[in-house]
């Protein structure tokens, strides 16, 4: 049984404003908590953030900033002042760039910052590849364990790490930190481009604070149907 309740969120992955409301329309009650990422936002700007306010949903601005801290504070506090509730940083931009992050969004449960550990798209290779680490020695749960330890010293709300090592960080760090995890399917769906994927029971049981559901929804030819399917897993899992 779990201890945390898990909120669901869509991730708007939509090239336009237009095809991303309809989907919020279509959903209507079955998903108060939307995220826009770097497609979304980059097509449609600031302004569809605010559609989604208006409608009365919440808002995670997932732009998954790494840069030098400066820069990193100053976007970070536009996604705040837009009324974002939840905003990603990468935990590899290091301790001072997740710091600013966090002093930039201020009260973190008004507008948390959450830090990206290890994407869910890469399998512990391709992360040792991209590291220079030798294969045999990269363990991602390890790193993400590690990395956590850092996110959990700036003060931010939380991290995003995929449902493998979810149940480690709290373990690790109890309930202290928000985690959310993307990388979301159900039981006997194809993976796509992720690779460390957990179903939305095993989310919740691995200790998921929010659990985003991308193309399991998006994707679907029914993503009302789908979104039911997914909240009652979710629901079952909780009880
Ligand atoms: O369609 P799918 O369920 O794979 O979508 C997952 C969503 O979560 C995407 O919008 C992706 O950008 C995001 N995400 C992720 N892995 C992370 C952080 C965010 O897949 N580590």
């Amino acid at each position: 049984m779990a201890s945390v309740t898990a909120t669901p969120i869509v991730a708007l992955d939509y090239p336009s404003a237009a095809a991303a409301m309809s989907l919020v329309d279509g959903l209507g009650e079955r998903c108060r908590f939307y995220k826009v990422g770097s497609e979304l936002f980059t097509s449609a700007g600031p302004d569809v953030v605010r559609r989604l306010l208006d409608r009365g949903a919440d808002v995670f601005l997932d732009l998954k900033f790494h840069d030098i801290p400066n820069t990193v504070a100053g976007a970070v506090r536009a996604g705040a002042a837009l009324g974002a509730r939840l905003i990603t940083v990468h935990a590899s931009g290091g301790s001072a760039m997740v710091a600013s992050a966090v002093a930039a969004a201020g009260d973190q449960t008004r507008c948390g910052i959450l830090a990206v550990t290890v994407l869910t798209s890469l399998t512990d290779a391709d992360v040792a590849n991209a590291w220079g680490r030798a294969p045999e020695t990269l363990n991602a749960t390890a790193e993400v364990v590690r990395l956590a330890g850092l996110v959990a010293a700036s003060g931010a709300h939380g991290l995003v790490c995929s449902g493998r090592e979810a149940a480690a960080v709290r373990s690790a760090h109890g309930p202290a930190l928000a985690i959310l995890i993307p990388g979301v399917r159900p039981a006997g769906a194809a993976s796509q481009d992720q690779a460390r994927t957990v179903t939305p029971a095993q989310a919740v049981a691995a200790g998921a604070s929010y659990v985003v559901f991308g193309r399991s929804v998006t994707g679907s030819v029914n993503p009302a149907g789908a979104m039911d399917r997914l909240n009652a897993e979710i629901d079952a899992a909780t009880r």
